[in-house]
């Protein structure tokens, strides 16, 4: 049979059919990703052949992954340990911001895209709670909007509380399988709410599979919206580890910088203090904005603008 990886422990793996039936599975083999020290060979949104058994706890035995698409993975903090793999197969990647309470910061914002960039998967803005905003926020959540749709990054003003770009969201996540990601406070799981039919029952189903005993951590969830459409939560995930991108390299996941590198003097400019920048340039004239290009030395200095 074939399915989808709708919850992953690490361990053992809940795999939903073509008929919607959950199976609580476990693989068989060894699965590798070349180049890449995983603690685990599957996640939400891989899609798996598997055999129904009759007798055990795990029903079902996985015993191929299709290739995938892509990936996003958690990446370890010590160079010699494992790396999380935390969804596969995903067409979008959907941020969550609020512009007052909370406030998200531009620096999150960006790694967010630059993330999403290094994964070559599209990514947008949904800025939520705007029944908060006065006439002010409104024009600056505008101007945001438009900053970032410049550069390639559709956005969308919705609130959660009054049920307003609900079906707008909806519209958007049709036919694809969608990261949701945001700090924690921005409305993330009223969207879902809103989002997904019978979530309370699909979480009580999927929680129904408990860990009997086992010591697993899940990382991500996956619901389903339709049969074609499925979003996927990372509670307990802040933000997705940045991939290691080389100094020489980080402009690249700014499409913005992107499309000026063959202007600049030197083919390796980093765009911070050599002469004869393109980049520095487009700054100097607005063309590029100023708090991407502060996300960018920040990022690029390794400093920590988290907040
Ligand atoms: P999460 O941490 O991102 O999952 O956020 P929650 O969905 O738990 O929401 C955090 C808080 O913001 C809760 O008190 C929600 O009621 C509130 N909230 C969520 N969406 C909106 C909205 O559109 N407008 C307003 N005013 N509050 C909201
Ligand atoms: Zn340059």
């Amino acid at each position: 049979m074939k399915g989808i990886v709708v919850k992953s422990t690490g361990s053992w793996y809940l795999v939903r059919d073509a008929e919607g039936n959950l199976h609580r599975a476990r693989l068989r083999g060894k699965f590798k990703i070349k180049g890449l020290k995983v603690s685990n060979p599957l996640a939400v949104g891989d899609r798996v052949e598997f055999e129904v058994e009759t007798t055990g706890e795990d029903t079902a035995v996985i015993h191929k992954i299709e290739d995938r698409e892509n990936y996003i993975i958690r990446q370890s903090t010590h160079k010699t340990a494992y790396s999380h793999i935390i969804a596969a197969n995903l067409d979008l990647a959907m941020l969550i911001v609020t512009l007052v309470s909370p406030r998200t910061s531009f620096g999150f914002i960006d790694r967010f895209l630059v993330t999403a960039e290094a994964y070559d998967i599209p990514a947008m803005l949904i800025f939520n709670k705007t029944d908060l905003y006065d006439e002010d926020v409104m024009e600056y959540q505008r101007q945001i909007s438009h900053m970032y749709e410049k550069i390639g990054y559709p956005s969308l003003a919705v609130s959660a509380m009054n049920n307003e770009g609900i079906d707008e969201v909806k519209a958007l996540l049709h036919g694809k399988t969608t990261l949701l990601s945001g700090h924690s406070g921005v409305g993330k799981s009223s969207l879902i709410n809103l989002i997904v039919p019978d979530l309370e029952l699909k979480t009580s189903e999927i929680s129904g599979f408990s860990d009997k005993g086992v010591h697993t951590t899940t990382f991500a969830e996956m619901f389903e919206i339709d049969p074609e459409t499925y979003v996927i939560d990372t509670p307990g995930i802040k933000e997705l580890g940045i991939v290691d991108i080389p100094a020489a390299e980080l402009s690249h996941f700014f499409p913005e910088m992107r499309e000026r590198l063959n202007q600049c003097r030197f083919n390796n400019c980093t765009h911070f203090n050599e002469p004869g920048c393109a980049v520095i340039e487009a700054v100097r004239h607005n063309d590029i904005s100023l708090s991407r290009y502060e996300s960018y030395l920040s990022m690029l200095h390794g400093g920590d603008n988290r907040k």
